[in-house]
């Protein structure tokens, strides 16, 4: 996995990164993903489903339901939070059971659910670096 502090001057750069991380994901990974609005949170997934061998163009951003699964090499589980209105909704989604099941979940807005993020995780920030370069910062937390 590429761990550590990646700098991109574009949408394809940070695609190319998300891609280079999920071809070495294999399945029961949580991805924690946090980072303002624009910051690249879903065109990081959109590479990340590329290297999982789902089309990219696949990935959107989650309207009305909070999760979209796509099958691939192994499932994404892509969820964005950010229309999250209440901590009580994320229990009724049901998000602890996708921790446990075979395929990666990746989640934006993962800020919003702290206290149910399974420790072994990999947190990924994105931040805004001015035009369009954007920090992103890859972290293993606890086992994997
Ligand atoms: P988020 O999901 O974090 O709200 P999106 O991935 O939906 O963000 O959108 C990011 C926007 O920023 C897109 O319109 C994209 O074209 C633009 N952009 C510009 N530079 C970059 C970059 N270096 N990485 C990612 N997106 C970028
Ligand atoms: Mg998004």
């Amino acid at each position: 996995m590429n761990f550590g502090s990646h700098e991109t001057t574009g949408p394809d750069q940070t695609r190319h990164i998300g891609n280079t991380l999920g071809k070495t994901l294999s399945g029961g990974e949580v991805l924690a993903i946090t980072g303002d609005l624009g910051a690249g949170k879903t065109c990081l997934i959109q590479g990340i489903a590329q290297g999982l061998g789902i089309a990219s163009s696949d990935i959107t951003s989650p309207t009305f339901t909070l999760i979209h699964e796509h099958e691939g090499r192994i499932p994404l589980f892509h969820i964005d939070l950010y229309r999250l209105e209440k901590p009580t909704e994320v229990e009724a989604i049901g998000l602890e059971e996708y921790f446990s099941r075979d395929g990666v979940t990746a989640i934006e807005w993962a800020e919003r659910a702290t206290p149910l993020l399974p420790q072994n995780r990999v947190d990924i920030t994105l931040s805004h670096e001015g035009g369009n370069n954007r920090r992103i910062t890859i972290t293993k937390k606890g086992e994997l």
